[in-house]
């Protein structure tokens, strides 16, 4: 098992055990001012018959471990194995592609920032090349920027629903143009919505990501207000929310510490997304899944859970004072996954001795251990 290829950094949660094929490197832009994932790489494509040699690799994987299987015992059944090897994998490709094995082996994840700009005859080769492959997929999705998908015409992006192109990942971040020129998102919220149309209307499913407190304290109204009307244009299928986390490899990490840019709280955050959701008058899929989101279980699909997920922000915000930073530090030091945790008192409890120590014994917790708690995330 000491067959390899070719891995990128990251992927979508949703994508969390998909087969990852690199299929360029790195981002083309590379410049958003909250995004440290590519920072000091150069773009690259990669020529077709190397990722394609990706490909080949991975099938042997797999079928090195159907073999092992059959070896031992299990008759081809390969979840057994695959979670050996999960667990002590030879290097980071098998273990990739045991996991994707372990859950069934079904989706595939084109990396890295944004596959779309490939030539499009490229990318269906690369496409149709998986699915000869793998037969057994049944969904391939990559990342892809707004600007790009809105260079492409019709055709072409119906080419690449047609090779099997099941979904593109795109990251809206913000419908406010000042805010999308302030981070340096190279785009406007007029590109966002062509692009994003675009993608809809070829029938390849879309998924838009929002950046929750990415207006910081000062543009935090018209972020959500633009944002929810940017969406409702495009009308993608999934809106999948995060919220901003900054480490010191962002170029905002600068804009804070010069007073540029003030975050906003917690608190503000869950106003701002109260907002977002109360102007939302599309029908797509809202989902929370990432851990940075301080109310995970905010989801359904718009628009008849809108009640039933702004009621949830009415809960937290009905919280005593007390009661809310309990609950914002459990969920920044893993302890709560949900608001119902709160009333788990071995959990209650455990943050409550937290806060004691971290705040040496006053019981406040600051804004600034706020943010290192959640730094950690990134
Ligand atoms: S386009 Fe995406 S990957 Fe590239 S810098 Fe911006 S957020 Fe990061």
């Amino acid at each position: 098992m000491t067959y390899s290829f070719e891995l990128g950094p990251i992927r979508p949660p949703s994508e969390a055990y998909s087969l990852l094929i690199r299929a360029t490197r790195n981002c083309p832009w590379n410049r958003c001012k909250f995004c440290p994932t590519y920072k000091g790489e150069k773009f690259q494509l990669r020529p077709v018959e190397e990722i394609k040699q990706d490909i080949r690799t991975a099938k042997i994987i797999k079928d090195k471990i159907k073999e092992l299987s059959w070896k031992s015992g299990y008759g081809g059944r390969v979840k057994e194995i695959a979670s050996t090897v999960v667990n002590s994998p030879p290097n980071e490709a098998s273990r990739n592609v045991a996991l994707w094995l372990y859950a069934n082996g079904e989706s595939v994840f084109l990396q890295d920032a944004n596959s779309l700009i490939m030539r499009t005859n490229e990318l269906a080769e690369v496409i149709r090349f998986l699915k000869e492959t793998f037969p057994d997929i049944k969904r391939i999705t990559s990342y892809a920027r707004s600007k790009t998908a809105a260079k492409k015409k019709p055709d072409e992006l119906t080419e690449l629903r047609q090779a099997g192109l099941s979904r593109l990942h795109i990251g809206l971040e913000s419908g406010y143009d000042p805010l999308l020129q302030y981070m340096d998102k190279g785009g406007t919220a007029a590109e966002h919505i062509t692009g994003g149309r675009r993608v809809v209307e070829s029938g390849i499913s879309l998924c838009e990501y929002v950046i929750l407190g990415l207006g910081g304290r000062e543009m935090w109204r018209e972020h959500a207000t633009q944002t929810a009307k940017v969406l409702n244009e495009i009308d993608p299928d999934f809106i999948r929310v995060r919220t901003l986390a900054i480490n010191n490899g962002m170029l905002l990490h600068d804009e804070i510490d010069n007073g540029n840019f003030i975050r906003a709280t917690d608190e503000k955050i869950l106003e701002e997304e109260r907002l977002l959701i109360e102007h939302l008058e599309c029908h797509s899929n809202y989902v929370s899944d990432h851990i940075t989101n301080l109310l995970y279980e905010i989801e359904g699909s718009l628009p008849q859970d809108k009640g039933k997920m702004l009621a949830l922000i009415d809960r937290f915000q009905a919280l005593s004072q007390e009661e809310r930073a309990n609950f914002r530090v459990g969920r920044r030091v893993g302890i709560y996954s949900q608001l119902d945790d709160l009333y788990n008192s071995r959990k209650h409890q455990a943050v409550e001795q937290i806060i004691h120590r971290l705040s040496q014994g006053s019981n406040q917790i600051d804004e600034k251990t706020m943010y290192r708690l959640m730094g950690r995330f990134i």
